[in-house]
Protein backbone atom coordinates (compact mmCIF):
# COMPACT_ATOMS: atom_id res chain seq x y z
CA UNK A 1 0.00 0.00 0.00
CA UNK A 2 0.86 3.49 -0.30
CA UNK A 3 -0.36 6.27 2.04
CA UNK A 4 -0.24 9.08 -0.20
CA UNK A 5 -0.49 12.08 2.28
CA UNK A 6 1.07 11.64 5.71
CA UNK A 7 2.83 14.47 7.77
CA UNK A 8 4.81 11.62 9.45
CA UNK A 9 7.54 14.69 9.95
CA UNK A 10 4.96 16.35 12.84
CA UNK A 11 5.90 16.37 16.45
CA UNK A 12 3.25 14.21 17.44
CA UNK A 13 5.40 11.29 16.18
CA UNK A 14 8.64 13.09 17.86
CA UNK A 15 8.61 10.19 20.74
CA UNK A 16 8.30 7.46 18.72
CA UNK A 17 8.67 8.29 14.99
CA UNK A 18 11.12 5.25 14.40
CA UNK A 19 9.01 2.75 15.73
CA UNK A 20 5.83 3.84 14.00
CA UNK A 21 7.40 4.04 10.72
CA UNK A 22 8.08 0.28 11.57
CA UNK A 23 5.08 -0.73 12.15
CA UNK A 24 3.55 0.79 8.86
CA UNK A 25 6.21 -0.90 7.21
CA UNK A 26 5.22 -4.41 8.78
CA UNK A 27 1.48 -3.55 8.05
CA UNK A 28 2.40 -3.49 4.10
CA UNK A 29 2.72 0.55 3.53
CA UNK A 30 5.93 0.39 0.97
CA UNK A 31 5.86 4.31 0.53
CA UNK A 32 4.86 7.55 2.19
CA UNK A 33 4.30 10.77 0.34
CA UNK A 34 4.65 13.52 2.62
CA UNK A 35 2.48 17.07 2.05
CA UNK A 36 4.50 19.68 2.97
CA UNK A 37 3.11 22.69 5.20
CA UNK A 38 5.10 26.09 5.16
CA UNK A 39 8.99 27.17 6.17
CA UNK A 40 8.47 26.00 9.58
CA UNK A 41 8.81 22.78 8.48
CA UNK A 42 10.22 21.96 5.11
CA UNK A 43 13.56 21.12 6.84
CA UNK A 44 11.80 18.78 9.32
CA UNK A 45 10.37 17.09 6.28
CA UNK A 46 13.10 17.18 4.09
CA UNK A 47 15.32 15.65 6.69
CA UNK A 48 13.15 12.51 7.48
CA UNK A 49 12.38 12.15 3.85
CA UNK A 50 16.50 11.82 3.90
CA UNK A 51 16.63 9.16 6.14
CA UNK A 52 14.61 7.30 4.12
CA UNK A 53 15.37 7.60 0.96
CA UNK A 54 13.55 4.72 -0.74
CA UNK A 55 10.45 4.93 1.49
CA UNK A 56 9.37 8.42 2.13
CA UNK A 57 9.07 11.21 -0.85
CA UNK A 58 8.48 15.27 -0.05
CA UNK A 59 6.08 17.46 -2.30
CA UNK A 60 6.69 21.06 -1.79
CA UNK A 61 4.08 23.41 -1.36
CA UNK A 62 2.10 26.23 0.58
CA UNK A 63 -0.77 25.31 2.51
CA UNK A 64 -3.58 27.52 2.78
CA UNK A 65 -3.91 28.07 6.29
CA UNK A 66 -0.08 28.88 6.34
CA UNK A 67 -1.33 31.92 3.74
CA UNK A 68 -1.01 34.47 5.92
CA UNK A 69 -1.32 38.51 4.91
CA UNK A 70 1.94 39.05 6.33
CA UNK A 71 3.94 36.33 4.86
CA UNK A 72 2.50 34.32 1.93
CA UNK A 73 4.48 36.28 -0.63
CA UNK A 74 7.80 35.39 1.33
CA UNK A 75 6.33 31.28 1.96
CA UNK A 76 5.71 31.17 -2.02
CA UNK A 77 9.09 32.54 -2.59
CA UNK A 78 10.46 29.74 -0.53
CA UNK A 79 8.60 27.00 -2.57
CA UNK A 80 9.88 28.31 -5.79
CA UNK A 81 13.28 28.06 -4.55
CA UNK A 82 13.10 24.29 -3.45
CA UNK A 83 10.91 23.76 -6.68
CA UNK A 84 14.09 25.01 -8.90
CA UNK A 85 16.59 23.11 -6.21
CA UNK A 86 15.24 19.59 -7.04
CA UNK A 87 12.71 17.98 -8.26
CA UNK A 88 9.09 16.94 -6.22
CA UNK A 89 6.33 14.36 -7.05
CA UNK A 90 4.07 17.10 -6.03
CA UNK A 91 2.98 20.01 -5.64
CA UNK A 92 1.23 19.95 -2.40
CA UNK A 93 -0.68 20.60 0.19
CA UNK A 94 -2.34 23.38 -1.44
CA UNK A 95 -5.90 24.82 -1.92
CA UNK A 96 -8.63 26.85 -0.16
CA UNK A 97 -9.81 26.61 3.37
CA UNK A 98 -12.70 28.47 4.87
CA UNK A 99 -13.26 26.48 7.87
CA UNK A 100 -10.44 28.42 9.87
CA UNK A 101 -10.31 31.18 8.07
CA UNK A 102 -12.33 33.39 5.78
CA UNK A 103 -10.69 36.61 5.72
CA UNK A 104 -7.69 35.45 3.57
CA UNK A 105 -9.93 33.78 0.70
CA UNK A 106 -8.23 36.21 -1.44
CA UNK A 107 -4.87 35.66 -0.92
CA UNK A 108 -5.65 31.88 -0.88
CA UNK A 109 -6.95 32.26 -4.59
CA UNK A 110 -4.10 33.76 -4.96
CA UNK A 111 -1.59 31.41 -3.83
CA UNK A 112 -3.36 28.48 -5.19
CA UNK A 113 -3.42 29.55 -8.79
CA UNK A 114 -0.18 30.50 -8.93
CA UNK A 115 1.04 27.51 -7.92
CA UNK A 116 -1.05 25.62 -10.15
CA UNK A 117 0.84 27.60 -12.56
CA UNK A 118 3.87 26.30 -11.46
CA UNK A 119 2.55 22.28 -11.49
CA UNK A 120 1.83 23.14 -14.97
CA UNK A 121 5.47 24.48 -16.14
CA UNK A 122 6.84 21.74 -14.37
CA UNK A 123 4.10 18.85 -15.32
CA UNK A 124 3.79 17.88 -11.65
CA UNK A 125 0.55 16.36 -10.24
CA UNK A 126 -1.11 19.08 -7.14
CA UNK A 127 -2.57 17.86 -4.27
CA UNK A 128 -5.66 20.05 -3.15
CA UNK A 129 -6.64 20.54 0.23
CA UNK A 130 -10.12 22.03 0.34
CA UNK A 131 -12.60 22.33 3.71
CA UNK A 132 -15.87 23.82 3.34
CA UNK A 133 -14.53 25.48 -0.01
CA UNK A 134 -15.70 22.85 -2.60
CA UNK A 135 -17.38 25.72 -4.60
CA UNK A 136 -14.29 27.84 -4.89
CA UNK A 137 -11.33 25.42 -5.74
CA UNK A 138 -13.88 23.94 -8.39
CA UNK A 139 -13.95 27.48 -9.92
CA UNK A 140 -10.07 27.82 -9.88
CA UNK A 141 -9.19 24.75 -11.57
CA UNK A 142 -12.34 25.28 -14.24
CA UNK A 143 -10.63 28.32 -14.61
CA UNK A 144 -6.85 26.83 -14.85
CA UNK A 145 -7.95 23.68 -16.70
CA UNK A 146 -5.15 22.42 -18.52
CA UNK A 147 -4.24 19.02 -20.00
CA UNK A 148 -1.15 18.59 -17.89
CA UNK A 149 -3.63 19.92 -14.79
CA UNK A 150 -3.94 16.53 -12.27
CA UNK A 151 -3.74 15.71 -9.00
CA UNK A 152 -5.76 14.58 -5.79
CA UNK A 153 -8.60 15.92 -3.53
CA UNK A 154 -6.66 14.99 -0.53
CA UNK A 155 -9.03 14.18 2.76
CA UNK A 156 -11.72 13.92 0.13
CA UNK A 157 -15.41 14.17 2.05
CA UNK A 158 -17.94 16.07 -0.22
CA UNK A 159 -20.89 14.54 -2.28
CA UNK A 160 -21.45 12.42 -5.01
CA UNK A 161 -21.92 15.13 -7.35
CA UNK A 162 -18.79 17.08 -5.90
CA UNK A 163 -16.27 13.19 -6.31
CA UNK A 164 -17.73 12.94 -10.32
CA UNK A 165 -17.20 16.54 -10.75
CA UNK A 166 -13.07 15.96 -9.28
CA UNK A 167 -13.03 13.00 -11.31
CA UNK A 168 -14.00 14.66 -14.61
CA UNK A 169 -11.66 17.40 -13.62
CA UNK A 170 -8.80 14.75 -14.08
CA UNK A 171 -8.01 14.03 -10.48
CA UNK A 172 -7.67 11.47 -8.11
CA UNK A 173 -10.16 10.92 -4.73
CA UNK A 174 -7.44 10.85 -1.36
CA UNK A 175 -9.62 8.43 0.64
CA UNK A 176 -8.64 7.98 4.49
CA UNK A 177 -9.95 7.59 8.13
CA UNK A 178 -13.12 9.49 7.31
CA UNK A 179 -14.31 6.66 4.79
CA UNK A 180 -14.51 4.69 8.34
CA UNK A 181 -16.70 7.19 10.26
CA UNK A 182 -20.55 6.61 10.91
CA UNK A 183 -21.40 9.94 9.82
CA UNK A 184 -18.53 10.21 7.16
CA UNK A 185 -21.00 9.47 4.45
CA UNK A 186 -18.49 9.11 1.30
CA UNK A 187 -19.24 5.51 2.51
CA UNK A 188 -22.63 5.52 0.54
CA UNK A 189 -21.88 6.25 -2.91
CA UNK A 190 -18.39 5.77 -2.94
CA UNK A 191 -18.64 2.33 -4.93
CA UNK A 192 -20.13 4.95 -7.98
CA UNK A 193 -16.45 5.85 -8.27
CA UNK A 194 -14.62 3.81 -10.12
CA UNK A 195 -11.18 1.95 -8.08
CA UNK A 196 -8.61 3.43 -10.83
CA UNK A 197 -10.04 7.11 -9.07
CA UNK A 198 -8.78 6.15 -5.63
CA UNK A 199 -5.73 6.29 -3.78
CA UNK A 200 -5.33 5.75 0.06
CA UNK A 201 -4.55 7.99 2.42
CA UNK A 202 -4.09 8.64 6.16
CA UNK A 203 -3.24 12.34 7.12
CA UNK A 204 -1.55 11.70 10.21
CA UNK A 205 -1.55 12.67 12.61
CA UNK A 206 -4.82 13.93 12.10
CA UNK A 207 -8.26 11.53 11.14
CA UNK A 208 -7.32 8.50 12.50
CA UNK A 209 -10.02 5.61 11.01
CA UNK A 210 -12.25 3.78 13.16
CA UNK A 211 -11.48 2.10 16.24
CA UNK A 212 -8.96 4.83 16.62
CA UNK A 213 -11.46 7.79 15.82
CA UNK A 214 -10.08 11.11 18.01
CA UNK A 215 -6.60 9.41 18.79
CA UNK A 216 -3.57 9.95 16.96
CA UNK A 217 -3.33 8.64 13.44
CA UNK A 218 -0.45 6.61 12.21
CA UNK A 219 0.87 5.28 8.39
CA UNK A 220 -0.04 1.74 9.87
CA UNK A 221 -3.84 2.28 10.20
CA UNK A 222 -3.81 2.53 6.33
CA UNK A 223 -4.93 -0.98 6.62
CA UNK A 224 -8.04 -0.02 7.99
CA UNK A 225 -8.46 2.65 5.41
CA UNK A 226 -8.09 -0.34 2.55
CA UNK A 227 -10.32 -2.63 4.58
CA UNK A 228 -13.22 -0.47 4.14
CA UNK A 229 -12.99 -0.35 0.82
CA UNK A 230 -13.22 -4.04 0.31
CA UNK A 231 -16.69 -3.55 1.87
CA UNK A 232 -17.73 -0.74 -0.08
CA UNK A 233 -16.22 -2.32 -3.50
CA UNK A 234 -16.89 -6.16 -2.34
CA UNK A 235 -13.46 -6.69 -4.03
CA UNK A 236 -10.58 -8.99 -2.11
CA UNK A 237 -8.18 -6.80 -0.14
CA UNK A 238 -4.98 -7.63 -2.27
CA UNK A 239 -6.79 -6.40 -5.44
CA UNK A 240 -7.78 -2.55 -2.98
CA UNK A 241 -4.00 -2.91 -2.54
CA UNK A 242 -2.74 -3.39 -5.95
CA UNK A 243 -5.34 -0.87 -8.03
CA UNK A 244 -4.40 2.17 -5.47
CA UNK A 245 -0.75 1.52 -5.42
CA UNK A 246 -1.08 1.34 -9.21
CA UNK A 247 -2.79 4.78 -9.31
CA UNK A 248 -0.70 6.39 -7.27
CA UNK A 249 2.67 5.36 -8.95
CA UNK A 250 1.16 6.38 -12.10
CA UNK A 251 0.91 9.74 -10.56
CA UNK A 252 3.55 10.65 -8.83
CA UNK A 253 5.88 9.53 -11.52
ZN1 LIG B 1 -2.38 17.23 5.11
Amino acid sequence: MIDTHTHLYSDEFSDDRHEMIERALHKGVSKFYLPAIDSTTHEKMLDLESQYPERMFAMMGLHPCSVQPESWENELKTVEKYLNERSFPAIGEIGIDLYWDKSTLDIQIKAFEKQIDWAIERDLPIVIHTRESFDEVFEVLERKKHPKLRGIFHCFSGNLEQAKHAVELGFLLGIGGVVTFKNGKIDQFLHEIPLDKIVLETDSPYLAPVPHRGKRNESSYLELVAGKLVDIYKVDFAEIDRITTENAESLFL
